[in-house]
């Protein structure tokens, strides 16, 4: 089938996936659902993977793309790290199973001796605009949000910010630029999501998938 004739009609099911760290821990997952990309994604520059099954397809997008995908209806179903979540809004998606994968902590982080309690208004360098505006609200601290893409350790290196706030894993990007974690905001996994009216018109579908997703986990 081709790529056009698949918008139209009875279309095949789409799940969005970001090509790195989430597909190949998502991979051994949907394998389990009996769900594998007919090619490799690394190596293909398409767009849409056919899938073993005939009735479903891959959507390749970027990480911070797939919630609005699956909120929209351009995919049905989409894996996304809580973080993406946390910053998107979560709106129109459902978020049925925890996929526990890629596990990282979303911290605040800035060098050892920050005094945190201290009055004055703190610049952070960030991609997670959002969450970093409420983390800080809640807490009644007053700071300078500065939206970056990406390398945000740099930022307190060259007197962009005094704190960022990232996602953490081992610790060792913030140690190597000598960084520290200052604060917890939320632990992140990656999660399955489902654009609301897929899960009710393709019900039976989606839940088969949704169960076989599930026992591959537990
Ligand atoms: P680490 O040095 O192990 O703490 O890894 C930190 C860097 O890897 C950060 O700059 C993040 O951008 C990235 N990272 C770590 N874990 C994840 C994850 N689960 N999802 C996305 N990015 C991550």
């Amino acid at each position: 089938m081709s790529q056009s004739s698949s918008l139209q009609g009875n279309r095949k099911l789409r799940i969005a996936l970001s090509k790195g760290r989430i597909f190949n821990e998502t991979l051994p997952l949907f394998e389990a659902a009996g769900i594998t990309p007919a090619e490799d994604p690394e190596k293909s520059r398409k767009l849409i993977l056919p899938s073993t099954e005939p009735d479903v397809e891959f959507l390749i997008v970027r990480a911070s793309d797939v919630p609005t995908y699956v909120q929209h209806g351009g995919a049905d179903l989409g894996v996304v790290g809580k973080d993406v979540l946390l910053e998107h809004g979560g709106e129109g998606v459902l978020e049925p199973i925890d996929l526990k994968i890629a596990q990282c902590k979303l911290m605040v982080a800035g060098f050892p001796d920050t005094d945190l309690n201290s009055n004055k208004r703190f610049r952070v360098a960030t991609k997670f605009t959002d969450c970093a505006r409420r983390h800080f609200a809640q807490q009644g601290r007053q700071v300078e949000i500065i939206k970056l893409y990406g390398s945000m350790e740099l930022a307190p290196l060259v007197g962009l910010s005094e704190l960022i706030v990232d996602v953490v894993d081992t610790g060792s990007t913030l140690a190597a630029n000598g960084l520290v974690p200052l604060e917890h905001i939320s632990n992140i996994t990656s999660r399955l999501i489902v654009n609301r009216a897929s899960m009710k018109i393709r019900h039976s579908r989606i839940s088969d998938i949704l169960e076989r997703i599930s026992s591959a986990i537990n």
